[in-house]
């Protein structure tokens, strides 16, 4: 049993990404914030969309939600502790539930630093991960209600996942990133393999994402930082970046 992940590029930088389980052809779709070429990108599929799943309320993730769950009939999972801010949920989700998909589970994990109430969802039948505004390849989302004691626990949670898993993101922002971890680390072996490696995607027109979690974990300069407060600095700088 396998679960599939396929980035579809949307709005200005934004990925949306639909999953699909091998062996049931049950499908899902991430924050499908723009309903046309994701409505376009699942009936290329065969036209099954079984949930929609969303990772916090910012309208870059949510907006094509009642366009789509209209188009195919499907059910929308989301933050509990979000559901008054967020598109009409069927299944209101925190830390620990399980979320079927076909014949796999997606476990929820609380992820607040972003928003308060951001979740990802981790497939370990991928292994995927579902990082929203959380984790970026080489950065980190913005504090934009949390603390960065938050962010740094929601990142030590993601760490902790398997070296293998896909860290599939909200957004192309790797090229920047990557531009800022190397004035915070440059010598680290690393993360110039991997800027070498984002600058030939990027200019082969490709996704830079998803990416390893060991590779993160190796060059990623927010999940380096050893302490809340190594975490807060470099987040500053990157804020002034
Ligand atoms: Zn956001
Ligand atoms: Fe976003």
């Amino acid at each position: 049993m396998t679960i599939s992940a396929q980035s579809v590029p949307i709005l200005k930088d934004n990925y949306a990404w639909l999953l699909k389980d091998s062996e049931t052809g049950a499908t899902a779709i991430v924050d499908p914030a723009d309903a046309k070429p994701i409505i376009a990108a699942i009936e290329a599929q065969g036209g099954r969309l079984d949930m929609i799943l969303l990772t916090h309320h910012h309208a870059d993730h949510t907006a094509g939600v009642d366009e789509v769950r209209a188009h195919f009939n499907c059910k929308v999972v989301g933050a509990a502790a979000d559901a008054h801010r967020l598109p009409k949920l069927d299944v209101a989700v925190k830390e620990g539930d399980m979320v079927p998909l076909g014949n796999a589970k997606g476990q929820v994990i609380d992820t607040p630093g972003h928003t308060r109430g951001q979740i990802n969802f981790f497939f370990p039948e991928g292994p995927v991960l579902l990082s929203g505004d959380t984790l970026f390849s080489l950065g980190c989302g913005r504090l934009i209600e949390g603390t960065a004691g938050e962010m740094f626990e929601s990142l030590r949670k993601l760490a902790a996942l398997p070296g293998d898993t896909k860290v599939c993101c909200g957004h192309e922002y790797t090229e920047s990133n990557a531009k800022f971890a190397l004035t915070v680390d440059p010598d680290n072996a690393a993360l110039k393999v991997r800027v070498a490696e984002v600058q030939k995607q990027r200019a082969a027109g490709k996704p830079s994402v998803p990416s390893l979690m060991s590779d993160e974990c190796a060059a990623n300069p927010f999940l380096l930082a050893k302490d809340v407060a190594s975490l807060a600095d470099v987040r500053g700088k990157k804020d002034r970046f």
